[in-house]
């Protein structure tokens, strides 16, 4: 941390930032110019919160220098994390995974369906909610326990991996016979007690940022889940709210490169929630796996104008098989397959 006095802070007030300095754990390094005093404090503890200093009299401004997060951050792992699945599968390595399927399982001939579609596509994972978090609770709901395990069922068929989200800590145990990835969504990514108990588990979580959560945000949520020794965590950018009114969210692309930079945690690019318009996903999909996206989910229904929920963002089949074609094509510019 960096704390620059202001100029006419008096040698007591600059003695009271040190001595301050030095009880909450940090070693003290000042130099004093010809009208400025700077004071470096190193050895931070990682909950400080910079505004303590900025309230003491004398201090002009203060910046922290090392991130709030240790196990989320590139630091801890350099060489990033790779996230490995049973059948030899892994998100975070060269190979980008498609997830994708309908926003909530409606049905078993829906779910079947769309499953055998997007896999003869080359999508390598299911993603349905069972339960949904709606806006309205007016919407539906989810098909619950029924939709796991027809998740379950339509994974094994087609050679799947199965990605629900969970909404609350009672459903974790009831899930786990049945997906191999737990989804955080938006809503709940700062659902703490939710968290701590997928920390506990040994399954990936997907979770994906808030709706108007900072990067940091998101990887202290993942500091979280790894702090209670869950480290198969993927990110996910789903769009963030902003001013503009013309998409759904703001896709926030940028993103995808500077969690690469913060973070060892691999991160999944969601352009169907980013953008909300089934016309605007296919583009985004691709700019995200330019931007280095480890994996997409992609929200894809037989019937989009029949969906329970999110058909204006669900691709046609025939549309998801066509950017499936076009994803093959981008990734190797990048350095990059599609798995
Ligand atoms: C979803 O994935 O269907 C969903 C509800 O997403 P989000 O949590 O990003 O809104
Ligand atoms: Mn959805």
């Amino acid at each position: 941390m960096i704390v620059a006095m202001q100029d006419a802070a008096s040698e007591d007030q600059i003695q009271h930032v040190i001595d301050q300095l030095v009880h909450m754990g940090f070693e003290v390094h000042r130099s004093t110019g010809a009208s400025k005093t700077v004071l470096g404090g190193v050895g931070a503890q990682l909950d400080f919160d910079t505004r303590e200093v900025e309230m003491m009299p004398g201090v002009q401004e203060v910046h922290r220098i090392t991130a709030p997060y240790k196990l989320a951050g590139r630091n801890f792992r350099p060489e990033g994390t790779v996230v490995k699945f049973a059948n030899g599968l892994e998100i975070g390595g060269k190979k980008v995974m498609v997830m994708a399927g309908p926003c909530s399982v409606e049905s078993r001939e829906q779910l079947f369906t769309v499953s055998e579609l997007i896999a003869k596509a080359g999508a390598k994972a299911l993603r349905g909610g069972a339960f949904k978090p709606r806006s309205s609770p007016y919407s539906f709901q989810g098909m619950g326990a029924d939709g796991l395990k027809l998740l379950r069922e339509a994974g094994d068929r087609f050679n799947l991996l199965v990605v629900s989200e969970v909404m609350e800590i009672s459903q974790i145990d009831l899930m786990l016979p049945y997906v191999d990835i737990f989804q955080v969504g938006a809503r709940n990514m700062q659902n703490f007690n939710l968290l701590r108990e997928l920390g506990k588990i040994r399954k990936p979580v997907l979770l994906k940022r808030g709706i108007a959560a900072t990067l940091e945000e998101l990887l202290l949520s993942a500091e979280y889940l790894l702090s209670g020794g869950n480290y198969e965590i993927i990110l996910c950018e789903r769009g963030i709210r902003t001013f503009e009114t013309y998409t759904r969210n703001t896709m926030d692309i940028s993103a995808i490169p500077i969690v690469h930079k913060l973070s060892h945690l691999p991160i999944t690019a969601d352009p169907s929630h980013g953008t909300g318009r089934r016309d605007k996903v296919a583009p985004m999909a691709l700019a995200s796996v330019a931007a280095g996206a480890d994996a997409l989910l992609i929200e894809v229904h037989h019937q989009p104008e029949k969906a329970f929920s999110d058909g204006a963002q669900s691709l046609y089949p025939d549309q998801f098989a066509k950017l499936m074609d076009q994803l093959r094509m981008i990734a190797p510019a990048v350095g990059r397959e599609i798995a």
